[in-house]
């Protein structure tokens, strides 16, 4: 399908005019920034820079908003964010193809999100955290319950825009939070057309979204009107949001870098395991907080391994999101292109070997092949950092203990994968592994009632499942003393 610049039924061009909302209303800004499309590297479309006094209405009108909000009976409001994914999936067409457009990610993937999305705020609104009474006797009651933390800032990293918005959205919302929504500067369109299309369905102030740069990022964590940060990005970013946090003690959930491991036992069969080997590591074009990102193979079928990843590689059509036979996409941003690219210098000026890949093209878009590195030291740049794009060390190992002390070695923690037959072994390596979500012989499985987060550098606190939504809120106890004369 293509985008039409005719409004919809809900009166949203999903072509042009993207704005930020504040107050339930469309807001401009005196100075715009371009979005480009990654996979031609042509202009498509600009969006407002909020400046700071939009972004302080922003916030008032989410404080104005939050005690009706928060006074609203919770299934009243969970049914208003069920209503938010009906909307969504009425125009889930119109949300693939621009997300492709802006993001470069091909069909599958964006219709991946996008029913993703829909599925989250379905599911997620049948969440709740019910008081808990911990003694009811004549003489004294005694209630721990969970109140809304008050207004919430998201802000969105570029590679999966609209999921981990609603992420952040569909729980803020049932807990009885009001938030203000700040996209990634890379990919704003998805996100202020998704606010947009929410509007009518919510009281003005409770959802908004202001678009800019990382400064609008910066004054929204020191923010005295914004009570709790809900934000995915870099590990990097996520400390200076922690500590611009500190200041006026927010409540944080960081989602944030990974360097996920994936551990080839020897008992695997090489042909069978390659492709989803392969999708682990190179899904969404490896832009992809849990790829796979160091592939640990047994030296029994390490050369097996490789060859069948190879082989399986050289099938895989990367291009144009928008052309149907493309299975890989361009990097998103040219910064993130460059930094890419330092990785491939990188390996060749350390004489690494590449099994696939290793030679840029130049453009037009921000394309990279799919590059596999052979056996790299475990020191190398490749293996130590995160590069988020289609470059992937696998490396050889021989004792169990040691892969997994290899494995556990890196200040992140966000996940893991490990393969093989012998379900005993996968599961007791997979039990020592030190991250959020360790995948026996599956990966990149999420679900609305699983909890999602980071070890060590890759986060504080958990997004989904009833944890995450407790995260937007503050704990209360309550306790009576029913003794009449008490008082
Ligand atoms: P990024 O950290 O550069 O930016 C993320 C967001 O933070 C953007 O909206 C950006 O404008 C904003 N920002 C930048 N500087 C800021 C500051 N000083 N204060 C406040 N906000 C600021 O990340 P990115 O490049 O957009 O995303 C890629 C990174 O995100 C990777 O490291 C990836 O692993 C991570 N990620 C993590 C998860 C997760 O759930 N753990 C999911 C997706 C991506």
């Amino acid at each position: 399908m293509t985008l039409h610049s005719e409004s919809t039924a809900t009166g949203i061009d999903f072509a042009t005019d993207y704005v930020s909302t504040i107050d339930g209303k469309a807001a401009t800004s005196p100075t715009t920034v371009e979005v480009y499309n990654p996979a031609t590297g042509k202009v498509i479309a600009s969006v407002p820079v909020t400046t700071r006094a939009q972004l302080d209405e922003a916030v008032a009108a989410a404080r104005q908003a939050f005690h009706g909000w928060a006074a609203t009976p919770p299934a009243e409001r969970e049914a208003l964010v069920s209503a938010l994914g009906d909307r969504l999936a009425e125009h889930a067409e119109e949300f693939m193809t621009l997300l492709t457009r802006e993001q470069g990610k091909p069909r599958a993937g964006a219709e991946w999100e996008v029913l993703g999305s829909v599925a989250w705020f379905h599911e997620i609104a049948k969440q709740s955290l019910p008081e808990e009474t911990l003694l009811d006797t004549a003489e004294r009651r005694v209630v721990t319950r969970c109140t809304p933390v008050g207004v919430v800032g998201a802000i969105v990293p570029w590679n999966f825009p609209i999921l981990l918005a609603v992420w952040k959205i569909a729980p803020a919302l049932v807990a009885g939070c009001t938030i203000v929504v700040k996209p990634s500067p890379f990919t704003p369109l998805c996100d202020l057309k998704l606010v947009e299309l929410m509007q009518d369905l919510l009281p003005p102030g409770v959802l908004s979204a202001v678009s800019g740069d990382d400064d609008l990022g910066r004054w929204m964590t020191t923010h005295p009107g914004i009570d709790k940060i809900a934000f995915t990005g870099s590990s990097e970013t996520g400390k200076h949001v922690m500590a611009s946090a500190a200041g006026t003690l927010k409540r944080l959930t960081l989602e944030l870098g990974g360097n996920d491991p994936a551990i080839v036992l020897p008992d695997v069969d090489p042909e069978k395991v390659a492709p989803a080997l392969f999708w682990a590591a190179f899904q969404n074009n490896a832009q992809f907080c849990n790829a796979a990102k160091r592939v640990y193979v047994h030296e029994d079928v390490y050369d097996a391994v490789r060859d069948a990843l190879v082989d399986y590689a050289r099938t895989v059509k990367v291009g144009d999101g928008a052309e149907p036979e493309t299975q890989l996409g361009p990097i998103q941003n040219e910064p993130q292109f460059r930094k890419v690219r330092e990785f491939f210098d990188d390996c060749r000026k350390h004489g690494h070997v590449f099994a696939l890949g290793g030679e840029i093209g130049d453009g037009p878009g921000w394309f990279v092949p799919v590059t596999l590195v052979d056996n790299p030291p475990e020191d190398s740049r490749l293996v130590v950092e995160e590069p988020f794009g289609p470059i992937l060390p696998l490396l050889k190992w021989s004792d169990e203990d040691d892969v997994i002390r290899r494995a556990n070695d890196t200040p992140y923690g966000l996940g893991a994968s490990v393969w093989g037959r012998d379900l005993d072994a996968v599961e007791r390596i997979g039990r020592r592994i030190d991250a959020g979500t360790v995948w026996l012989n599956e990966v990149h499985q999420y679900a609305p009632d699983q909890v999602f987060g980071g070890h060590k550098e890759s986060g504080i606190g958990a997004e989904n499942s009833v944890h995450g939504l407790a995260e937007y809120t503050n704990w209360q106890t309550i306790t009576l003393n029913k003794a009449p004369d008490a008082v």
